[in-house]
């Protein structure tokens, strides 16, 4: 996803390369990892903990766990081959699932948040929309949500263009409406359109005093992510809103990427951050921006490992989404992934 690869405007620093020591490792993204829910705010859980603990059991037997941070900070001390766990989003789920299980095992991980659900109380859209979609429906939700569009802008729909996607097959599991409709709400319509029908359709049907209860059942605490960090977990920056970066000037870019670096600042006194790119998507104003901003890496959803290379270049390294690293049956970590790290194998993508 996203730009991959190389950047051209970036040239390797020769005389570090040749003391960069020759990292692999393989990262794997988690979301919303719990067992089913009566809340209204329920959320689909991309993992379960029965499912996590396995995954754990079976990655720590083979692989040391590290943090992202540590790994692209080629000053640290960090191992040859190593598995990244990396939860988005900020999920409340990290301490009352994750946590657990993530000590269980000896297992660290990198925490990537989003400032505005702090900063001003607000559900980050996808989230709304996803609590949308499941008391609504895809037929009802989607009803209202065009019935609201024409009522305020009238029956053209404005489409902002894909072309930073460079062909990236969206929602492939979701049928032809479902997946028109998402690439709406999260892509195409602009941000200044999509928003206020969203907190008007939210508070229409949740009640309009129930924003912040939804904040507060769908994300970490102030306190916990401070508990995360005094715990070793590297708390990371998803930026601000949640935004697709390229569909942003670059001045929107950097404000985004930078208030999200101010709160997680704020929160831990960290001096060095790691972001990972809503959604994945990056671009060369993104790039500009993290290193204007003095950043360590971004993660990208590029679904492959992370090479010596993606090190040198910092700002796309690869990352897998759980449902890749893991067979959806029998839950067996995928040799087809692994086997991309494991000791003695020949660099593949450098
Ligand atoms: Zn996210």
């Amino acid at each position: 996803m996203g730009k991959p690869g190389r950047t051209s405007n970036e040239s390797p620093v020769e005389v570090e390369s040749v003391h960069t020591p020759l990292r692999r490792a393989v990262s794997v993204n988690y979301h919303f990892l719990r067992t089913a829910s009566r809340s209204r705010f329920a959320l689909r859980a991309h993992e379960t903990p029965e499912r996590f603990d396995s995954q754990l059991a079976q990655m720590s037997k083979r692989f040391p766990f590290c943090r992202a941070g540590e790994l692209i900070d080629l000053t640290s001390r960090a191992p040859e081959s190593s598995v990244i766990l990396t939860f988005d989003d900020g999920a409340r789920d990290v301490v009352t699932w994750a946590l657990p299980l993530l000590e269980k095992h000896g297992a660290t991980a990198s925490i990537f948040v989003c400032a505005q659900p702090y900063l001003e109380g607000r559900l980050l859209e996808i989230q709304k929309i996803e609590f949308l979609m499941k008391k609504l429906g895809i037929g009802g939700f989607s009803g209202a949500f065009y019935t609201e569009y024409e009522r305020r802008f009238g029956s053209e729909i404005e489409r902002e263009p894909l072309d930073f996607a460079g062909g990236y097959d969206f929602y492939r599991y979701d049928d032809e409406e479902v997946r028109r409709f998402k690439l709406d709400l999260n892509y195409r319509i602009p941000y200044a359109k999509v928003v206020p029908i969203l907190d008007a359709l939210f508070a229409a049907t949740f009640g309009a005093e129930s924003e912040a209860e939804a904040v507060r059942e769908t994300y970490l605490g102030i306190d916990d992510l401070k508990r995360l960090a005094d715990r070793g977990f590297e708390i990371g920056v998803h930026t601000n809103r949640h935004r697709v970066l390229p569909r942003l000037d670059f001045a929107t870019q950097k404000h985004e990427i930078e208030s999200g670096v101010a709160f997680v600042r704020e929160l831990t006194g960290q001096t060095a951050f790691t972001v990972a790119y809503p959604y994945g998507f990056h671009d060369a104003n993104t790039h500009r921006a993290m290193r204007e901003l003095d950043l360590r890496g971004g993660l990208t959803m590029e679904r492959r490992a992370i090479c010596p290379q993606d090190l040198r270049d910092r700002w796309s390294i690869p990352r897998f989404d759980v449902n890749d690293c893991f067979d959806r049956e029998s839950n067996q970590m995928l040799a087809a992934v692994f086997s991309q790290i494991a000791a003695n194998e020949p660099e593949t993508t450098g």
